[in-house]
């Protein structure tokens, strides 16, 4: 015996006993299988199992749990929840989105028919209540193919896994299942578009040029001129009996974000080319998650460069687009109701003033964007704001403010942000339109010669991606 390795082996004893091993973090593996017209989901548990469990959307039928205590089949309760008896290892559950399209379509319920459906993944993935972050998970899905925000590996034996942090469980996006899928590269990145079934007037390629004329617009709004993921997953629903080229659109936090799209079925390809709902949900992803929400900034942020990116893209001429930003002055004045924006911005669900939340979001990132190129001489743009906040992945409005302080190298937000928040809704909205030479209103909307603003609106129209080797965030 080696007698001088005892006294080694007494310490790591005694280590031992000092305190007791850290338990190991909850793992939940999702075992979803997905069959035509339906979900079929097994969650595996290892670790401490929570009590509580809660579901997006109610499900017509049971859960089942293996519990020590043996096989107990449970409902949820109003609240979509459900308890079970400590150490189940095992729940399975069904999600029927037969039932639900055949009677209405929803981004977040089901949309789809049997073959071919999507879905908010917060709708069908059962989660404990209180999730820690450490949590690990892990799906594996067979059946349909899928596409999900994430990219999925290719499983020994056919299927798709991929390991996920609680973070991507409580945010999980839109997913689909049975899609026709297309990729769409642009410098920095893709889309992954799936189509889910169903009739339109207009081919795919059609549907395709859209969304890659969106996706160059969204770069054009980056310093980097790269896109601002290496992977965006795209949806789209076609709207039956709809002549809009795109009658609502929605984006998820998941991490990076995901984005659903209704198109028209009689939607034509000029009317697809001239729309705004891809850009404006395409630019959502030029910024970080914002909590608690504040949609003047997430929604200004997108408004706005809805309308600088399609100038700068030259898809739109400058006067239409400033002509828009004088349309959204006028209609959003209409809802402002003698509120200012941070209070509107309050109350938006209980006054659907939606107009006057975006626009007036937008009025206060165009002045942002002003002052910090007046104050730098042109080499910091609301854009390096944007570009340093988002691998952040989640922020708060301080964050922001103290982003454009930063690269302001002075209190810019206290001057020029914070007013707009507090004083009567867009009142520095017509001086800034006629500094910038605009007149009129929307396709009316001329821009005039000599204003004084007329070389930074020129600044903001001409901004075009520069070389890819520039920092995301650093002033050029
Ligand atoms: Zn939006």
């Amino acid at each position: 015996m080696n007698w001088g390795a005892i006294p080694a082996l007494l310490l790591l004893a005694c280590a031992g006993c000092a305190s007791a091993p850290a338990p190991l973090p909850l793992a939940l593996t999702y075992r979803i299988d997905a069959q035509p017209g339906a979900l079929e989901v097994e969650v595996e548990v290892s670790g401490p199992c929570p009590a509580e469990w809660r579901l997006g959307q109610p499900i017509a039928g049971e859960l089942s749990a293996t519990t020590p205590e043996g096989e107990v089949r449970r409902r949820l309760d109003r609240r979509r929840r459900v308890h079970f008896p400590p150490g189940a290892r095992r729940v399975r559950y069904r999600y029927a989105l037969a039932e639900r399209t055949r009677t209405y379509q929803s981004l977040q319920a089901g949309a789809g028919g049997a073959r071919s459906y999507m879905l908010s993944g917060s709708s069908y993935l059962l989660r404990p209540t209180g999730l820690a972050a450490d949590t690990q998970v892990r799906l594996e899905l067979r059946g349909l193919e899928p596409l999900l925000p994430w990219a999925l590996r290719e499983r020994e034996g056919g299927g798709h896994e991929v390991e996920l942090a609680a973070r991507d469980l409580l945010a999980p996006g839109h997913h689909g299942f049975g899609l026709r899928r297309h990729s769409l590269e642009t410098p920095g990145g893709s889309l992954e578009v799936g189509f889910v079934e169903g009739d339109l007037d207009v081919s795919d390629e059609v549907v395709l040029s859209w969304l890659r004329q969106a996706q160059r617009e969204v770069v054009h709004c980056r310093p980097s001129g790269r896109a601002p993921h290496p992977r965006i997953q795209v949806i789209l629903i076609p709207a039956s009996g709809s002549w809009e080229p795109a009658p609502f659109g929605r984006v998820l936090w998941s991490y990076p974000q995901s984005v659903a799209l209704y198109v028209g079925e009689h939607a034509s390809a000029p009317e697809l080319l001239d729309d705004w709902t891809a850009i404006h949900e395409l630019c959502h992803t030029l910024h970080p998650r914002v909590v608690p929400r504040r949609a003047w900034l997430t929604e200004g942020l997108a408004t706005y460069y809805q309308c600088v990116a399609r100038i700068r893209s030259g898809r739109e001429s400058a006067a239409r687009m400033w002509g828009a930003m004088a349309w959204g002055y006028e209609a959003g004045s209409g809802e402002a109701n003698g509120l200012n924006l941070r209070d509107l911005d309050r109350r938006l669900r209980e006054l659907h003033c939606y107009r006057a939340v975006y626009w007036g979001g937008a009025f206060l990132m165009l002045e942002l964007d002003l002052e910090l190129r007046r104050r730098s001489e042109g080499r910091v743009t609301l854009d390096h704001v944007v570009a340093r906040v988002l691998p952040k992945g989640r922020i708060t409005s301080k964050d922001f403010a103290a982003a454009v302080d930063a690269l302001a190298e002075s209190p810019l937000w206290a001057e020029v942000g914070r007013p707009h928040l507090e004083e009567a809704l867009m009142s520095r909205a017509p001086e800034l339109l006629a500094r910038l030479g605009v007149e009129g209103v929307g396709r009316r909307a001329t821009l005039a010669a000599g204003a004084a603003d007329e070389a930074l609106r020129r600044a903001i129209e001409g901004d075009q991606a520069v070389s890819p080797q520039a920092e995301p965030g650093a002033p050029r």
